[in-house]
């Protein structure tokens, strides 16, 4: 007999990472017949406060819950993001752009950066951003939408948002309790399980109620309620890699220019990020606290706010790493509760919204087929694993030794997979991407060139032109980018006239 589908799911947490898989489950999984999904949540907890920059992924989400976009700009607040503007990561007084979508025009059928090796190779210095569409209108403070499949170089730009994270959890849940999830407030004071299997049989509250379920979601936060503490799933840490451990985030008034880029500034002991929204500024220190205190970080950041603040500064501790298994029996953790990378390149709302999309398309029937988990298992690894290796590049690629801190990172032993791909780049100038990995060539482009990795060779094909005409190719492009960016209109603009702007 084929077993039942899961028509019982139970989601533990409130935060973006439970109001994005209610939401998505409920439109996705609500046809099926007495389906249903309970949210637990409790205010009193709160939920982290932050995370508020995203990667372009995030559109495929917004899209497949049919969200217009111009209302979700305004009723979060958000602002568009071309890329992030990296400065002081290299050395104190330089700064690079990592862009979403991809560098140069099409030329002769090989990727474009040999083009630009070869160019450096023959006397013209210029950074690769003068040829990212994106890296150059972020700078500029543009913004319009990509024009795919057109030969203007607009068909290489993407863009993600930059929002406010508890508007954007309110949004969502306002779509999934109109899609029929049950919100019930309360805090879990126990799970319940089944003495032999340990498989989760409910969620009991403070109030005495018990919710029963035959699928939970663990959305709980670092506190991994139920996929770490209850079923005490270890916890893979990284932080020998990904010495960052705190945080401390505070929001301001709106100051300074507010372009769509999110900007990471490079302190002693980490890094400043600064998120511009609508109506204010997000800004958080993520450090290493065995290379600064909390009030010295504290500190450093209220000293270089282009605002003035607008709340306490908000403190978080974190482990980098993730649960070896983020599926165990019938529970499935997404968010916090599932690991934590920091947040250098806006990984972990899309991590939440990859592990929706994994259970959906591995959604389970009431057997729980060991395959499928495993399946599960096996790609949130990589992932994890393909984004640790790129945040890691931006700290060991760096030529500051102006701190403990810095000297730390520069003398890490690099995982094998970001050991191999720097040296393929150095000696050959070629980027892999493999298994389908989340950053493309192009970013790994980025923040390799950004951070100073310069390749020894470029493809034979870039040295089919003669040095004349390359330099007059790469001229070309550099022009055709910078006349369509002078064309665009300023993202406050674009906002004021499609209807996005608060
Ligand atoms: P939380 O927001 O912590 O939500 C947990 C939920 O569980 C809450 O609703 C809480 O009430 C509930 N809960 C916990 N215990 C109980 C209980 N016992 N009973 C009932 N309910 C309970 N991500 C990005 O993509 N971009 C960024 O720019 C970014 N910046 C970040 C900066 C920092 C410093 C940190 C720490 C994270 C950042 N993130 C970022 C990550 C991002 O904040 C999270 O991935 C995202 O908010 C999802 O969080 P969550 O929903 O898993 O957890």
């Amino acid at each position: 007999m084929t077993p039942a589908p899961v028509t019982n799911v139970v989601i533990v947490g409130g935060g973006t990472a439970g109001w994005m898989a209610a939401a998505a489950l409920a439109h996705v999984m609500g046809k099926l017949p007495g389906f249903s999904v309970t949210l637990v949540e409790s205010e009193a907890i709160g939920t982290v406060g932050v995370g508020e920059a995203t990667i372009p992924q995030i559109i495929g989400y917004n899209r497949m819950l049919g969200i217009d976009e111009m209302e979700f700009m305004r009723e979060t607040r958000a602002t568009y993001k071309l890329g992030i503007e990296f400065v002081d990561w290299l050395r104190p007084g330089h700064s690079y752009v990592h862009p979403f979508g991809s560098y140069g025009l099409d030329m002769l059928g090989i990727d474009f950066q040999h083009f630009w090796i070869r160019g450096s190779a023959i006397g013209d210095e210029t950074p690769v951003d003068a040829y990212s569409i994106a890296a150059m209108a972020g700078k500029a403070g543009k913004f319009d939408w990509p024009r795919p499949n057109t030969k203007s170089p607009m068909a290489k730009l993407a863009y993600a948002f930059q929002f406010d994270a508890a508007r954007y959890a309110r949004f969502l849940r306002a779509r999934a309790e109109a899609d029929g999830v049950t919100r019930v407030e309360g805090r879990v004071v126990e799970v319940e399980q089944n003495g032999e299997s340990g498989v989760v049989t409910g969620i009991k509250l403070d109030s005495g109620q018990t919710i029963e379920g035959e699928l939970f979601i663990d959305c709980s936060g670092f506190r991994s309620l139920l996929l770490g503490q209850a079923l005490e799933v270890p916890f893979k840490d990284w932080s020998d890699w990904l010495p960052c451990d705190s945080a401390v985030a505070v929001p301001c008034t709106l100051g300074g220019k507010h372009e769509p880029l999110t900007r990471s500034t490079a302190r002693p002991a980490g890094w400043q990020w600064r998120i511009p929204l609508q109506h204010r500024l997000g800004n958080g220190h993520v450090f290493s606290s065995q290379h600064m205190s909390r009030e010295d970080a504290t500190d450093l950041l209220l000293a270089n706010l282009d605002g003035q603040p607008l709340a306490d500064p908000n403190q978080l501790s974190f482990t980098a790493g993730h649960r070896a298994r983020a599926w165990e029996k019938n529970v499935v953790a997404l968010g916090l509760a599932a690991g934590f990378l920091e947040p250098l390149e806006s990984t972990s709302i899309h991590l939440v919204q990859s592990g929706i999309a994994r259970l959906l398309s591995l959604f389970p029937d009431t057997s729980f087929g060991a395959t499928e988990i495993a399946r599960f298992n096996e790609e949130t690894d990589r992932e994890y694993a393909d984004i640790r290796d790129f945040l890691v590049l931006h700290y060991n690629a760096s030529e500051r030794d102006d701190s403990e801190f810095w000297r730390y990172c520069r003398n890490l032993e690099l995982p094998e997979g970001l050991r191999e791909k720097l040296e393929m780049f150095r000696s050959s100038g070629r980027i892999f991407r493999e298994n389908n990995e989340l950053f493309t060539e192009a970013s790994w482009l980025a923040v390799m060139s950004g951070q100073g990795v310069h390749p020894e060779r470029y493809h034979p094909v870039a040295g089919l032109l003669d040095e004349a005409e390359t330099l007059e190719r790469l001229r070309h492009i550099r022009e055709v980018i910078a006349h369509t960016v002078e064309q665009l209109p300023t993202q406050d603009a674009f906002l004021q006239q499609r209807g996005g702007a608060v």
